[in-house]
């Protein structure tokens, strides 16, 4: 792209199917990156889709949630860095998109999510994980107020 003309632009997908990106854990990442050139540097929009590891704010679980996010960042030439920006276009070519995709998907992932809609939750007294087990302390059934299946005692 460096010797491209203004105003070209080329579109580069970018598909990896398990990446972890410092904290965040992502799975089958789905990406369209088009890449102009402009007079200040190179303008990036990207669409991705991708599963986002995050925990059940209920339940407390792990597991990934479909995330997809939309972003425009532009990458100044070394030599027309003027404002206030981390984005400088690296000499060897080469551009680390991670940090990019790690902070839209961060931004695009709900805050208080579920793993399922019906989440059992964690047993009060306990902590067992009602999703997949059941206790014998059904004391507060908190915001769920369907009674979960009794075990038959014999
Ligand atoms: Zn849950
Ligand atoms: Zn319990």
């Amino acid at each position: 792209m460096y010797n491209k003309p203004i105003g070209s632009s080329r579109d580069v997908p970018v598909d990896i199917d398990k990446i972890d990106i410092e904290d965040l854990s992502i799975r089958d990442l789905n990406s369209l990156v088009r890449m102009s050139k402009t007079r200040e540097g190179l303008l990036l929009q990207v669409r991705a889709e991708a599963l986002v590891q995050t925990s059940c704010v209920r339940c407390l679980s792990d597991f990934y949630l479909p995330v997809s996010a939309e972003f425009e960042e532009l990458f100044q030439f070394p030599a027309r860095y003027r404002e206030d920006t981390d984005l400088i276009l690296p000499h060897d070519g080469y551009l680390d998109m991670r940090p990019l995709y790690r902070e839209y998907l961060i931004l695009s992932t709900p805050i208080k999510q579920l793993c399922q809609a019906d989440c059992a939750g964690l047993c009060a007294v306990c902590g067992i994980n009602l999703n997949k087990s059941h206790c014998e302390h059904h004391h507060d059934p908190g915001a769920h107020s369907i009674p979960l299946e009794q075990e038959e005692r014999v």
